[in-house]
């Protein structure tokens, strides 16, 4: 027998539900690994870190945490913030940091209808509904540049400038990652999304960069659409996309859009990717750390467990991956639905019957 393929995974649940929905996401992949006949095996290091760790120690992650990290082949991360910390401390002296340090600059959030949920759609059940979204993950309108108290401009009063960055490595990187992922799919179509009728620099920038590298796909289908009207797509049209590229901002609220259309912000998975290899990638569910639910045992666990799955992909098991999205489409058809979905299942309920899907 071959030694097992042993993955050393960093988790870092931090606050909320997320220490739920990770402690969900490690039962499953543990329960798959044990089920793989010493095929792989998962070695897990779990990290306090997090508001309440930043209650204790002033700091959200260690002094030297970014060392901590950078050997381990994944991250799987929960969710940060809460309510007695400022949202700019939390989110950017943890996760942010985490994405920035290691290059993470792609970020997919897939959106898939899963059969049994209904969704504010009409073509709730139809399952076929499958798309990405591609979010430009580290410039663009999140570049952290301009400032507040700009004098001697405007009308008297305070002014602030917030400077939207676009260089054409990061625009054609990202591109060239959505057509890359296009080619593995049924479909293959790349949407891109500006506002660049109203914003003349950056946008037009990434729309000639789009022409470009569309020229070195020929067999890619594309297409290039604003802002506004991709909002009335993904509702009206979603069956006309495959992948959907956009910068930072757009991209963000695209993908929550798309999620709440799948049914649930709880169902959606993400993943931060250093497509270089040269750091960890990091897998987290899209939803943030739901203080009106935590420690109830109300949280959904699929957007944590579909993370899961993009890590698998990551590491180069894609048959496992497409276990765990059979095991999904096996709960959620059963009805086991946690109350964000309209059911009455718990977490656990829901951890147990993924488990119990692995052989679906
Ligand atoms: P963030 O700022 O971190 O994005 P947020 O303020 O957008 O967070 P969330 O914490 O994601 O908000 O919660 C938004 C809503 O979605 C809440 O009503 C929450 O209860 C619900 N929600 C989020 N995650 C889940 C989940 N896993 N299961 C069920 N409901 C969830
Ligand atoms: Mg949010």
């Amino acid at each position: 027998m071959t030694a097992p393929r042993t993955f050393r995974i960093a988790a870092i649940p931090a606050d909320g539900v997320g220490k739920e929905v990770v402690a969900a996401g490690r039962a499953v992949l543990d329960a798959l690994a044990e089920d793989s006949a010493g095929a792989f095996a998962f070695e897990w290091e779990e990290f306090p870190w997090g508001c309440e760790y930043y209650e204790r120690t002033g700091k959200m992650m260690d002094e030297d945490g970014l060392d901590q990290l950078k050997d381990f082949d994944a991250i799987y991360f929960g969710a940060v913030g809460w309510p007695t910390v400022p949202d700019h401390i939390s989110l950017w002296g943890l996760r942010l940091k985490i994405c920035q340090s290691f290059d993470q600059w792609a970020n997919i959030r897939p959106v898939h209808f899963l059969p049994g949920v209904t969704s504010p759609l009409r073509k709730a059940d139809d399952t076929e509904l499958d798309w990405v979204v591609v979010r430009e993950n580290s410039e663009g309108e999140y570049a952290g540049l301009g400032g507040r108290n700009l004098s001697g401009r405007g009308q008297g009063g305070e002014v602030a400038v917030q400077t939207a960055l676009f260089t054409e490595v990061g625009c054609e990187r990202i591109m060239r990652f959505a057509f890359d992922l296009a080619r593995t799919r049924t479909r293959r179509k790349v949407s891109s999304v500006t506002k660049s009728n109203a914003q003349q620099y950056g946008m037009v920038l990434w729309d000639d960069v789009f022409k470009r590298v569309s020229a070195d796909y020929p067999d890619v289908e594309t297409e290039s659409v604003l802002v506004d009207a991709m909002s009335a797509k993904f509702v009206l049209r979603p069956e006309d996309l495959s992948v959907v590229v956009a910068s930072n901002l757009n991209a963000d609220i695209l993908s929550d859009l798309g999620s709440a259309l799948a049914g649930s912000l709880g169902l959606a998975a993400s993943a931060n990717l250093n497509p270089e290899r040269r750091f960890p990638s990091m897998f987290e569910p899209v939803h943030g750390s739901a203080p009106d639910i935590a420690g109830q045992g109300l949280a959904n666990p699929i957007g944590a467990v579909g993370s899961a799955a993009l890590m698998l992909d990551h590491l180069g098991l894609p048959a496992q991956a497409a276990r765990l999205h059979r095991a999904i489409e096996a709960t959620t058809a059963a009805g086991i639905l946690t109350r964000d979905l309209g059911g009455t299942a718990t977490t656990d309920d829901v951890t147990k019957a993924l488990i119990d899907g692995l052989n679906a």
